[in-house]
């Protein structure tokens, strides 16, 4: 199993990385065949902890590790197809050091910029069930109290986006999930919380049907950078 070097940024959740409390998510762990060339022993097969700046104004939720992607490596899409379009653009933003991110300890550092999944470990066809999000939900809760600068939560895709409305309403903020739309672009702000900003998600899926193209992603974190820094606009 790979070590966590150093650079990881993680945020040591307690109790995260040892979690099971999904029986489906750990049955399937214990039961995903590898990658043709690799052994499930090249494999992190955990729940995936967030990384990052802890320091951060920006927060990126994704939907869950890739099978191949975050599951193999230990950290949030690095190794699959939606981090090779993803960290590029990251870094041409200046949220991150370098344009690739193949495995742990490749020297990535993020910047006013902490990833992280929705639900932490893999889940069969990349599809969580709504106990799954429930479980792992109280994970979010504690990344976001410990992101004491936060000034906009990114939602890649819907299941992210919804996971964290319940978040809210759970919390009081909202009532009703139905007053915030999804769509790629929309952005919402509940009472002086942080701004929420819905993407499509960085799939190869939508990648590959032009549902999310580069252009699309640049001007969203043109606006997230935007509203990071104080404007409104
Ligand atoms: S998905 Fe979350 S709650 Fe479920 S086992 Fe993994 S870490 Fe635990």
């Amino acid at each position: 199993m790979p070590p966590i070097p150093p650079d990881r940024q993680d945020m040591s959740l307690p109790g995260l990385v040892g979690c099971r409390k999904c029986p489906r998510l750990v049955e399937y762990l214990g039961s995903l065949p590898p990658r043709k060339g690799l052994e499930r022993a090249d494999y992190w097969n955990r729940p995936v902890a967030g990384f990052g700046d802890t320091g951060a104004r920006v927060f990126l939720l994704g939907l869950a590790p890739g099978a191949h992607g975050a599951n193999r490596t230990g950290r949030p899409f690095t190794g699959d197809g939606a981090g090779d379009f993803m960290y590029p653009l990251l870094h041409e933003a200046g949220f991150a050091s370098q344009a690739e991110a193949f495995e742990m300890g490749d020297g990535l550092v993020l910047r006013d910029l902490y990833i992280s999944n929705a639900v932490k470990c893999v889940p069969p066809e990349n599809k969580p069930v709504a106990e799954e999000f429930n479980r792992c939900r109280p994970y979010i809760a504690e990344e976001l109290k410990r992101l004491s600068d936060l000034r906009v939560v990114v939602a890649l895709g819907q299941g992210a986006f919804t996971s964290y409305l319940r978040l809210l309403k759970s919390q009081g903020v909202i009532t009703r999930l139905s007053d915030f739309p999804f769509g790629h672009g929309a952005v919402y702000r509940m009472g002086d919380g942080p701004w929420l900003v819905a993407s499509y998600h960085t799939s190869r899926y939508n990648i590959q049907t032009k549902r999310m193209t580069v252009k699309m992603f640049r001007d969203l974190l043109g606006r997230v950078a935007a509203l990071a820094a104080g404007e409104n606009g």
